[in-house]
């Protein structure tokens, strides 16, 4: 095995997705037990890609949610808390809490996507 770098998000990432957010999960609502979750995850080499650790791929959400995502690929990927390669996070809206879908930016705007 290869030695294992820190690959995750800065700080300051984290701290505009927990804005960005409004410091609750995106699919449930919570302000409890939150986490950065990568929507298209990290691994097979996929770290290196540089917007892996950028705003567009996190989402915050609760600790819950983030083990449902696992165990319901089919809807995790409908409302885009998952993103499937080679979809980048950026093309691919992301359903929130409130029920709509927005499209985010790697510098942290959320700006409400466009009906497809
Ligand atoms: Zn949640």
């Amino acid at each position: 095995m290869k030695a294992r770098r820190r690959t995750g998000p800065t700080n300051v990432v984290k701290a505009i997705v927990h804005d960005r957010d409004g410091g609750a999960c995106v699919r449930c609502g919570t302000q409890n037990h939150l986490t950065i979750h990568h929507r298209v995850n990290r691994g097979m080499g996929g770290a290196r890609e540089e917007w892996i650790n950028q705003a567009h791929n996190l989402l915050l959400v609760c600790t819950v949610c983030n083990g449902w995502f696992e165990d319901n690929p089919r809807e995790s990927y409908q409302a885009g808390w998952k993103v499937r390669r080679p979809q980048l996070p950026s093309k691919v809206p992301v359903r929130y809490a409130d029920g709509r879908e927005y499209q985010l930016t790697p510098d942290g705007v959320r700006a409400k996507a466009v009906t497809r």
